[in-house]
């Protein structure tokens, strides 16, 4: 099965695919960390870093390079979870057609809502445990802007196609992961 894991920086994405992956045994892409993994003292890394420090979004054609060639490998063949991809329409059309290529699809979409002022404090609080560097003020509200304005409308195109549910990401996380698992389960992939 193959799920794109769509939520707002703060909303928990995080601990619930975490639980997901290890339900459902396919392995976790999250283009944050990939981003993060390329090494910062190369030139990349160097490009990449000013785009993830300023809270924006790196280029397309960089993100769609990583995980193309991260889905090659044979761990991805039975299905993955993508988590904070696709974050444009572009990516999310990229995507579609790079898993064409192999007969398969995106089959459900989860959309972790939370409000934007829960958002914030949850951010502010997590940057004061995990000193991660785009966790401050400034960058928060940039990535919150970016996630509403360029991330969100991605959910009229999975709409489109029929396989969006929207998960209420206020609850505790045991609540949220059953919304979670019941979609899950009433999800029935396709090939073709
Ligand atoms: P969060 O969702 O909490 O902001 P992520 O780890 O998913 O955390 O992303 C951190 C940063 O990495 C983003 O603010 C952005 O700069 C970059 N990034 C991650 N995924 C993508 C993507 N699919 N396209 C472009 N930039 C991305």
């Amino acid at each position: 099965m193959r799920i794109v894991f769509i939520g707002p920086p703060g909303a928990g994405k995080g601990t619930q695919c975490k639980r997901l992956t290890q339900m459902l045994e396919i392995p976790h892409l999250s283009t944050g960390e990939m981003l993060r993994g390329t090494r910062k003292e190369s030139a990349l890394g160097r490009i990449v870093s000013g785009y993830i420090d300023g809270g924006r979004l790196a280029p397309d054609y960089l993100v769609m390079r990583i995980v193309n060639k991260r889905l090659l490998e044979s761990d991805c063949q039975c299905g993955c979870l993508f988590d904070g991809f696709p974050r444009t329409l572009n990516q999310a059309q990229m995507l579609d057609e790079q898993l064409a290529i192999k007969n398969n699809r995106v089959d459900l979409v989860l959309d972790l809502r939370v409000g934007q002022e829960e958002l914030v404090s949850r951010l502010l609080k997590r940057a004061s445990i995990e000193n991660r560097a785009d966790d401050n003020a400034e960058t928060i509200s940039a990535r919150l802007r970016v996630f509403f304005t360029q991330t969100a409308p991605l959910l009229d195109y999975y709409k489109g196609q029929g396989i969006v549910r929207h998960i209420d990401g206020t609850r505790s996380p045991d609540e949220v992961f059953a919304q979670i698992r019941s979609c899950v389960q009433a999800t029935k992939p396709k090939h073709g």
